[in-house]
């Protein structure tokens, strides 16, 4: 019985470790520029993705992602600066390598597949100059791999969305490409199926060693995916690191608000702490006296016992089931303002009541730029 349902909401895949490996590349971004018009769509982009590394492009809608990919695979040309794969010169002012010369695989977010070719015709497409029955036995095994190969001969409209997401893998893996570009792969599928299908690409991934770079515009896809996260805004890179990196320090508050919800304070500088009704923050940056934004993530309350002396008194005046937590309304003294807290279900305080809270310092992020 588990089996059946584990089947029908998540699709069957290949045994692990069995998909083709491919010889990864570097790709330089170095300086990159390319307008549209008025609209600068990327400027002055320099990052590097590693062999092998997974990388993933984050931002708001509109930031320049797809235009760096688009870059990448070069069907673009960018205004300035230079494109490298292995260190060599794939686009800049004097040179231009067209598509097919980058041995760059493509996935796009509606996966594109060819309504009137099978799944084997799709799969098989882009391998070029390789003969009928090699070609067949490597979209074979890929298909294997996600374990579609008894759906070789169906067409893409007789396939559920999530199956025709992995026929795109399977033909963007196929070729063995030294650079795997995926432009939103998983934003098509509904959350449950997304998960699952996040995972096992990522296996794929893994396996292949090609070196991937998938564009999302969501945070948690990014860290779950992601060996490094290059954070994008209206064209321009605002950090590069790894998911960690990004979500303990990020650039600036902008940057804080994109990883997860916060409750924000304007506050003081004193004594070198940002000074708070719920706490004193020690911080390296701002002036004495000057402005500090405090952001509290909802999972920084920790619930304690009323002997805590470090804790503070709040009310709960409002909460919201979210499954494995509650997010809390909580009016603390000396604040007017509410502040949302998340904690475990478990003993979790009832509306009306009073609760003692301390903060884990670890989700509390400073800042003197007030960044709006
Ligand atoms: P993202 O992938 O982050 O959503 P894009 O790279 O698609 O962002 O777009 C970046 C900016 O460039 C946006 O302002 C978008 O409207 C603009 N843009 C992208 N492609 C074109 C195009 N072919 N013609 C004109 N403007 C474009």
């Amino acid at each position: 019985m588990t089996e059946v349902l584990h089947r029908t909401t998540r699709g069957r895949w290949g045994p692990r470790g069995t998909a083709a490996a491919a010889f990864a590349s570097s790709v330089t971004f170095d300086d990159v520029s390319l307008a549209y018009g008025d609209t600068e769509a990327v400027r002055n982009v320099s990052f590097e993705l590693k062999q092998g590394e997974i990388v993933c492009l984050l931002g708001p809608s509109g930031c320049g992602k797809s235009t760096l990919m688009r870059l990448a695979a070069g069907v673009e040309r960018p205004d300035s600066g230079r494109i490298l794969l292995d260190n060599a010169e794939v686009a800049s002012d004097s040179r231009f390598v067209p598509p097919e010369k980058r041995s760059v695989g493509l996935m796009f977010q509606d996966y594109a597949l060819f309504p009137h070719l099978t799944v084997m015709g799709n799969v098989t497409f882009g391998l070029k100059g390789v003969d009928k029955q090699s070609a067949t036995n490597a979209a074979r095994s890929a298909l294997l791999r996600v374990g579609l190969d008894h759906l070789e001969k169906s067409y893409p409209h007789e396939l559920s969305g999530g199956e025709q997401q992995r026929v795109a893998l399977a033909r963007a893996i196929v070729p063995r490409p030294a650079v795997l570009l995926m432009d939103e792969p998983f934003s098509g599928l509904d959350q449950r199926l997304r998960e699952h299908v996040r995972h096992e690409t990522l296996a794929i991934l893994k396996e292949t060693r090609s070196s991937s770079i998938l564009v999302t515009h969501d945070p948690e896809e990014a860290m779950g995916m992601a060996d490094r996260i290059v954070l994008m805004r209206a064209g321009r890179v605002v950090q590069i690191g790894t998911p960690d990196e990004l979500y303990r320090h990020p650039a600036d508050a902008e940057a804080a608000r994109f990883f997860s919800d916060v409750n924000e304070l304007r506050v003081r500088i004193v004594d070198g702490a940002a000074e708070t009704p719920l706490g004193r923050f020690e911080t390296e940056v701002g002036e004495e006296g000057g402005p500090a934004l405090v952001m509290i993530r909802p999972q920084a309350f920790v619930r304690t016992g009323d002997d805590d002396e470090r804790s503070i008194v709040a009310q709960v005046t409002d909460q919201r089931f979210l499954g494995d937590k509650v997010e809390l309304s909580l009016l603390f003294e000396g604040l007017n303002e509410v502040v949302y807290a998340r904690v475990a279900t478990t003993g979790c305080p009832k509306l009306g009541e009073t609760a003692r809270f301390r903060l884990d310092h670890d989700h509390v992020l400073v800042f003197d730029n007030l960044g709006g």
